[in-house]
């Protein structure tokens, strides 16, 4: 038996003027999820379990199988494993995104989504004027970076995540709480080393935002994860996905993480490329996870045409593809899920229950309904703790 995971991230939407009062899921061309949709079981998943936030850690652990309300310790120290960074027992994690600050408005998140050449010279910068043994600056990709504090653990610093107050005065959403004064500071005082730094200066000339602040936030400690062929019966997994957050999470679970030439985490991935990789990885792996950002930052951009055109990409290049080399391989189980809704409109994540698909050589439930948001929850199918889907892809969808 062979397993897959499909993840379009944020996929969830609400209807859109733009789209014909459509979402990008209900406007985009699918024949292929809509197929899987009919001919498998659809319906709703609650990836975020009450009181939690919506984030995609929170989610993707969710997704891989483990129950975020018992093992979820923070967003940084997943994305600081698949850095290779070690955590120690006493340390804490914070995840520093480069971001652009036009007087005290917190322009962007992403920093006009600076590049991973560009951002490491500028994290560098960062280090070398505020690093110190206790203080661990470490580049990651594009905006998203490390900040490890040594013996850190007893820190109760309460952060904003940046793309929940883009527009928006950051003053008030600065660190809060013990230990706090100290990532205030750091925050501040970054302006001072990057507003007028070379690569800033080349930015500007360029049209592009500067990347002239940083922004700590989602502080962790080392998560303590039960491998994951030791939760489910010895299958060896794998995962695929640009985002440090995701390989993270694979490195916790023991899962291969495989690197994808040209998977850059953004609208121009190489879809193809993705389920190339994931076909061969399932030549001696029994459950590959493919991950694709892409959908999540359309709808963080606000852009309802690009999520749509992701969405397309990832139905032709990804879920037809290896949907096809599952059925043809023998006996197997897929699921299709986003993690969260990440609405255009909204242009951050919530925690509706999303739209899942679920089909197997098995599976003898069909829907007869394509994959829409609208659909999934017309079906009544409803799997109210997230983490159980993945122990169905696994044991069978009747197993629980
Ligand atoms: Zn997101």
């Amino acid at each position: 038996m062979k397993y897959a995971v499909i993840v379009p991230d944020g996929l969830g939407d609400w209807p859109i003027a733009e789209l014909g009062n459509k979402t990008p899921l209900e406007a985009a061309h699918t024949p292929n999820l809509d197929q899987l949709a009919k001919e498998g079981i659809l319906g709703t998943l609650q990836t975020v379990p009450p009181g939690m936030y919506p984030g995609s850690d929170v989610c993707g652990l969710s997704l891989m199988g483990y129950d975020p309300k018992s093992c979820y310790t923070g967003r940084a120290p997943l994305e600081a494993a698949s850095l290779g960074i070690k955590v120690g027992e006493e340390d804490k994690v914070f995840r520093c995104n480069l971001v652009t600050a036009k007087g005290d408005i917190l322009e962007d998140y992403s920093a006009g989504h600076v590049s991973t050449e560009e951002a490491k010279e500028l994290i560098s910068t960062v280090s070398k004027a505020f690093g110190t043994k206790d203080l661990q600056f470490f580049p990651g990709k594009m905006y998203r970076h490390i900040l490890l504090c040594k013996k850190g653990n007893d820190f109760e610093v309460q952060t904003a995540q940046p793309h929940d107050i883009q527009g928006q005065k950051f003053e008030p959403h600065l660190p809060k709480g013990r230990g706090s004064d100290i990532f205030t500071k750091l925050t501040l005082e970054s302006r001072s080393v990057l507003e007028n730094h070379p690569i800033n200066q080349k930015r500007t000339k360029e049209g592009k935002s500067k990347a002239n602040m940083i922004w700590l936030w989602g502080g962790g400690v080392k998560p303590k994860l039960e491998p994951f062929h030791q939760k489910f019966k010895g299958i060896k997994g794998g995962v695929i996905s640009a985002v440090d957050l995701l390989q993270g999470l694979g490195h916790y679970l023991g899962w291969r993480v495989i690197q994808v030439p040209g998977a850059t985490g953004y609208f121009d991935t190489d879809y193809k490329a993705k389920a190339k990789y994931a076909i061969e990885a399932l030549k001696d792996l029994d459950l590959i996870f493919v991950h694709v950002e892409a959908t999540d930052e359309a709808g963080h951009s606000g852009l309802a045409q690009e999520k749509k055109k992701a969405i397309e990409r990832i139905d032709e290049a990804i879920v037809g593809p290896l949907h096809d080399h599952l059925r043809k391989q023998g006996s197997y189980r897929l699921f299709v899920a986003p993690d969260h809704y990440t609405p255009t409109a909204k242009k951050t994540h919530i925690a509706d229950p999303v739209p899942f698909i679920f089909i197997g050589s098995d599976t003898k439930v069909k829907s007869g309904k394509g994959y829409t948001e609208a659909n999934a929850k017309s079906t009544g199918v409803h799997v109210e703790k997230g983490y159980l889907l993945m122990r169905r892809l696994i044991e069978g969808w009747d197993a629980i």
